[in-house]
């Protein structure tokens, strides 16, 4: 007996990289012509970068979005030799070793392309100017656009810099009714504008994150920049969830009962006892916890599905384990369990989890640990 009929293992995460294909199939014909950069930062939300890109690019992505240098360079490094952008530096980082792999990096200040044209050797620097349109997370605001602009303008005409791109980000796209997404667009078109009365035409324009790909499409410009969606998880939580949005839960986590016990009325569970047993109860020990990342905030609430039932996480979750109420199931050490997945056969979705941790399912999948494997199909 095993997990899946393989090595029996104390827990793993499946990932379906079939789903990861169809989700980037399905987003790029949300998005029109617009071209297609799939967001596999944060070790693609939990799901391996390296294999959620190889398989964007198979189902057609014509970039990767990267958020900080390390997750750019090790694309790089697995052989990717598409467009990718990374948009998050800080000063003193090795630009240079990322300009000289072709690397599409951005700049929001004019420090920022000061230091991309320092870091450049035998090829320009390739730039996106980063436009803060409203969220106040990086970027310029109208006031410094021209100071920007100018400076990409001045490195521009040197040979040292080439801009590809002008972008931004949009706050409140998980709300496509909110006036932000309005208010966001105006000031983005308008910063367009201001650049090009500099001279300034960039290739790419961008703007849209997955929610927006999915309801907002006067934000797709020429380029769309879904991350979330990627791993079938809808970024409007229940209120639309991704069946009906033609997307397909990549990740299924699962682990196998440690132990089972029997425990009278009125036994406590886990720190704190912060749980009681009402009546004589079945318990198993799930072999997972917080420093496997499971929310710690999902203690007392979080649902599993165990041998076709829908049971609860009870008393605390701990470090590396936590316990789930059986009831009266029959059960043994050794039984699967799984935690959530893409809820078509029963289990509770990351989306459940969210819920019973009071957070969102990108937080649900991105931090779980480096010690559960991952495991491909
Ligand atoms: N673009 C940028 C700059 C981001 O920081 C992110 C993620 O937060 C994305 C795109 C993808 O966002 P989402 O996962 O909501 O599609």
């Amino acid at each position: 007996q095993s997990l899946s009929g393989h090595r029996p293992v104390r827990a793993e995460a499946v990932v379906d990289l079939a789903a990861i294909r169809h989700n980037v199939a399905t987003l790029r014909a949300r998005a029109d012509s617009a071209q297609l950069m799939t967001v596999v930062k944060a070790d693609g939300y939990g799901h391996g970068m390296i294999p959620v890109a190889r398989a964007a690019r198979e189902a057609g992505a014509d970039w990767l979005g990267a958020a900080v240098l390390e997750e750019a360079l090790a694309l790089r490094e697995a052989g990717d030799t598409g467009p990718i952008f990374c948009w998050l530096t800080t000063p003193g980082e090795p630009l240079s070793d990322a300009i000289a792999v072709g690397i599409d990096l951005s700049a929001g200040a004019p420090w920022e392309i000061d230091e991309l044209a320092a870091g450049v050797t035998d090829r320009p620097a390739r730039v996106h100017l980063k436009i803060d349109t409203g969220m106040s997370r990086g970027g310029a605001v109208p006031e410094e656009w021209p100071a920007l602009i100018r400076a990409a303008v001045r490195e521009q005409q040197s040979g040292r810099i080439e801009v590809r791109g002008i972008w931004s980000h949009l706050s409140s796209s998980d709300e496509p009714k909110s006036p932000a997404n309005e208010a966001q667009l105006a000031t983005f078109q308008e910063a367009i504008e201001v650049a090009e009365s500099f001279g300034i035409d960039a290739e790419f324009k961008h703007l849209a994150n997955s929610g927006a790909t999915l309801a907002l499409p006067e934000t797709h410009f020429n380029l769309v920049r879904p991350g979330v969606a990627t791993y079938g998880l809808s970024p409007f939580g229940h209120a639309l969830p991704s069946a009906e949005l033609g997307l397909r839960p990549a990740m299924t986590l699962k682990a196998r009962l440690a132990m089972v016990k029997r425990v009278p009325a009125g036994a406590g569970v886990s720190y704190g006892l912060t749980w009681t047993a009402p009546r004589p109860s079945t318990l198993g020990l799930i072999p997972l916890g917080y420093g496997d990342g499971l929310p710690r905030h999902a203690s007392n609430g979080a649902p599993v599905l165990i041998g076709g039932h829908r049971r609860t996480i009870v008393g605390r979750i701990c470090m590396d384990q936590c316990m789930v109420n059986l009831e009266d199931d029959e059960a043994a050490a050794g039984d699967e369990v799984v935690l959530f997945g893409p809820g078509t056969d029963g289990e509770p979705t990351a989306d459940d989890w969210a819920d019973a941790a009071g957070t969102i399912n990108y937080e649900i999948v991105t931090r779980l640990g480096a010690r559960i494997p991952r495991r491909y199909v």
